[in-house]
């Protein structure tokens, strides 16, 4: 992306970054498989093809669903926020009430990373975790910047499948436990010093 380049042609779909869009916004995906397994992006994300018959490189990343963990903490799972858009020029106010997640809910994930590649796993995974930190400075969903959907994230448990272990002939090996969770800065130190 190029800074000098207008404001409205920023991130479109000339540009090689930010070149295809999904309704109104705009996001990178690789446009050939040989591109994809290249891109630090695509090889965690995938891509899907543009036309009938281009190729999809499937994410290498599986992201389950997020499950409530404690709604006995919670008085109530939902509230309800009210706010109001000013008009600037005649001050008129349209308030409008927005449903979110209280704060202090906790959900547990789980992601999968498929390692295709040995000499990749390192650098997708150091991604994959610094991206968990960017996450927890940006927010989740719409509306982050009027102080909606900011998260925490704590891994308490990572685990390496090898391939003797799906054949019944061979263990997991645990490469992190910890059931309060670690900051994902220290998960990643531990992680890269036993992989
Ligand atoms: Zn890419």
């Amino acid at each position: 992306m190029s800074a000098n380049q207008p404001p409205e042609k920023r991130g479109r779909g000339e540009d090689k970054w930010f070149n295809r869009n999904i309704g109104d916004v705009w996001i990178h995906v690789c446009n050939t498989l040989e591109d994809a397994v290249k891109c630090p992006v695509c090889r965690l994300f995938g891509i899907s093809g543009k036309r009938s018959g281009d190729k999809n490189y499937p994410s290498r990343t599986i992201f389950r669903d997020a499950h409530l963990c404690n709604k006995n903490e919670l008085e109530e799972v939902i509230e309800i926020k009210y706010e109001t858009a000013i008009d600037r020029i005649t001050s008129a106010a349209n308030p409008r009430p927005m449903e979110r997640v209280v704060p202090g809910a906790e959900f547990a994930f789980e992601i999968v990373y498929n390692i295709e590649n040995e000499d990749e796993k390192k650098e997708d995974l150091r991604n994959l975790i610094n991206l968990m930190k960017m996450l927890e400075d940006d927010y989740l969903g719409g509306s982050g910047s009027r102080g909606y959907r900011k998260i925490e994230l704590r891994i308490t448990r990572v685990v390496e499948r090898p391939k003797e272990y799906y054949l019944n002939e061979g263990a997991e090996r645990e490469l992190l436990k910890k059931e309060e969770g670690v900051r994902p800065e220290e998960a990643l130190n531990q992680i890269l010093e036993k992989i």
